[in-house]
């Protein structure tokens, strides 16, 4: 799989990926090398940026399309674009600094994909290694994990990916690094890179005709690699990509890299500390790095330019750092009640509450567990509320949620029967999505992508277990964090016969209507597709930050305005793909409808384009 930034460009017909600056020239030179024929290609030195080569005069002039920290792109001092094909557009109509205007694109062949460089396939290994190492993670929990946290996840490890390359040999003497060259096969071109003190500044060793050579490789102030006056790199594997091509004022290119000693197969096997950069959010975390020591702060201070972060801050909180991404109970350690009645005395109450409703209050609490006190939810049915019906609800809301375990879906601990009727679940702090955004407008776009696509991931899961929800909206999505949702209020949820993909409901009931899909409202009839329309609805919830949706109408003139075929508005300042998403949640039919694993990919794809 390619990098994000090739992604966003990959549907491009004249985006060619990971080719070199000659490819380029004989690509074009193909073409007829006619002033204006341009193509673009990945950058083999900035993360995320891009090169335009352009033909003009029988020559081709190459340009650098850096990637801002703010998302835009733009020729070294020229203006900003959203992306690399607006920027391709702009430089049709308006020279401003190149040789002369893009006249006309040279398309990729037939059958000629956009390259990915070496490092692309390795990428995808390098980061399901570090998510299991650092968060200690197996299974469903760990894809997860890399699907929802792919972007932030890249950039973590593109600045580390050296560490596992067979020619970074760490921080060893240049003595040493001679003998190790010397050893074996005098092979010319035969290197190796190793780390020269704490300051991010290492050596490039190159063997050439019996010599080994050193060249130091310094970091400039905006973290920038290079050896003196050579070309500047992001990352240490892609600078010893381009001296693998050519030269460039090396004695000569690198050819093979210089084996570990006492490692047979490179380094896959090897896996030398990353750096653990974690929030301080849960202190008493068990998945800590041991050796927190080896931070290399240059590395540290890239990244996190990389990822947006505040200066001097921790980075953003995954929803892996959190205590409520895994079940307690898939620890070994701590024991799953045989049923789920949970200790009274485990369990401590607060006085104030989360919320309210008819069945009674949420209130936070603490559950005592091997692990220490896990702050909880509880669900509390109101005492003179002897009806039995409002018990036997609770206690199929506790029966649907019991047979669910997913990251994106708030878990039951437990229910409790004590001074009254209890349902335990796991915490989530910062509450409903819609109260949320409507006290945060400050909130990108990029993250309600992020928190809604999260959304998507736990519906699939909903659908794949044929559990149909019947009241998602983004009142009963739960944030953990701001970078973390949660699916709750399984209150109105059905298991699915196994003959059955939708269940029919007896009569109308407390309905939120304006939630529903036509064939609910027509034939009560509910199923995951239905869930999708009421997805398509919770996207336009968060997307206008909490509003309500249809505002001011009532239930029937809304049933009136979708059979008529309209539907609501895009809201203000709401990316195109993401209305165009919302609308397709909202197909009449059942059978046009899409499903939530397209609707999770079409999130997904959006998600990490918008994130490089
Ligand atoms: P209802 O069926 O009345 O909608 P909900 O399950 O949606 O009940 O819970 C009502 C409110 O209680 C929520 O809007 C939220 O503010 C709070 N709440 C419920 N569960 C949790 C939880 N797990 N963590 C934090 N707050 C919660
Ligand atoms: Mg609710």
């Amino acid at each position: 799989m390619a990098t994000n930034a090739a992604n966003s460009a990959n549907h491009l017909p004249y985006f060619f990926g990971n080719i070199t600056r000659e490819e380029a020239e004989d690509y074009l030179m193909q073409g007829g090398l006619s002033d204006g024929l341009y193509l673009l290609r990945q950058s083999r030195n900035y993360l995320g940026g891009f090169a335009l080569s352009l033909a003009h005069g029988k020559k081709v002039h190459h340009y650098t399309i850096e990637r801002e920290l703010s998302g835009s792109y733009a020729i070294a001092g020229g203006k900003s674009h959203m992306s690399p094909a607006e920027l391709i557009d702009y430089h049709s109509d308006e020279a401003d600094g190149l040789v002369c205007l893009l006249r006309r694109s040279f398309n990729r062949p037939p059958g000629v994909e956009p390259k990915t460089g070496p490092f692309e396939d390795l990428k995808e290994n390098l980061i399901r290694e570090y998510v299991k190492q650092t968060w200690n993670l197996q299974g469903h929990a760990l894809e997860q994990a890399i699907i929802s946290q792919k972007p932030q996840l890249e950039k973590l490890i593109a600045t580390t990916a050296h560490e596992k390359m067979p020619w970074f040999h760490g921080k060893i003497s240049r003595e040493e690094s001679e003998h190790r060259i010397l050893l074996g096969k005098k092979t010319n071109g035969k290197f190796l890179l190793r780390e020269r003190d704490n300051n991010g500044s290492y050596a490039l060793c190159l063997l050439s005709e019996g010599k080994v050579l050193h060249y130091r490789i310094d970091r400039d102030k905006t973290g920038k690699l290079s050896i003196p006056d050579g070309k500047k790199f992001d990352t240490l594997w892609q600078l010893v990509e381009h001296y693998s091509y050519k030269p460039d004022g090396l004695q000569r290119v690198l050819t093979i890299p210089c084996a570990q000693v006492g490692s047979g197969n490179a380094n896959t096997d090897f896996l030398p500390p990353l750096p653990g950069i974690h929030p301080k959010l849960y202190p008493s975390h068990r998945h800590l790095p041991a050796d927190s020591a080896s931070i290399n702060p240059y590395v540290l201070q890239r990244t996190r330019a990389l990822m947006g972060a505040d200066q001097g801050d921790q980075r953003e909180a995954l929803p892996m750092d959190t205590e409520v991404y895994e079940s307690p109970y898939a620890d070994p350690e701590e024991i799953k009640p045989k049923n789920v009645y949970l200790d009274r005395a485990m369990l401590n109450l607060e006085d104030a509450e989360l919320g309210s409703g008819n069945f009674g209050t949420v209130k936070k609490g603490f559950y005592k567990m091997k692990k220490g006190a896990k702050p909880v939810a509880v669900k509390i049915l109101k005492n003179e509320n002897n009806d039995p019906a409002v018990k036997d609800e609770l206690l199929r809301e506790a029966n649907v949620m019991q047979q669910l375990d997913n990251p994106y879906i708030v878990r039951m601990i437990g229910i409790c029967e004590a001074e009254s009727w209890m349902l335990v679940m796991e915490m989530a702090e910062l509450g409903p999505l819609n109260k949320f955004l409507q006290k945060n407008r400050h909130v990108k776009e990029k993250n309600i992508t992020e928190l809604v696509h999260q959304v998507s991931m736990g519906m699939k899961y909903l659908e794949e277990n044929n559990f149909v929800h019947r009241d998602l909206a983004a009142r009963n999505v739960l944030l953990v964090t701001q970078h973390y949702a949660k699916i709750s209020d399984f209150g109105l949820s059905k298991a699915l016969a196994s003959d059955e993909n939708y269940y029919k409901a007896q009569s109308h009931g407390k309905w939120p209507v304006k939630w529903y899909a036509p064939e609910c409202m027509n034939f009560y009839k509910f199923s995951s597709k239905s869930d999708v329309w009421s997805f398509g609805v919770l996207m336009w919830e968060a997307f206008s930050y909490g509003q309500k949706p249809y505002k001011g109408m009532k239930g029937s003139e809304v049933a009136q305005m979708i059979e008529r075929g309209d539907r609501m508005e895009s809201p203000e300042a709401c990316p195109s793909e993401m209305y165009d998403l919302m609308k397709l949640c909202w197909t009449y039919k059942v059978d046009k409808r899409p499903g939530f694993s397209a609707v999770e990919l079409r999130l997904r794809n959006y998600y990490y384009d918008i994130s490089q």
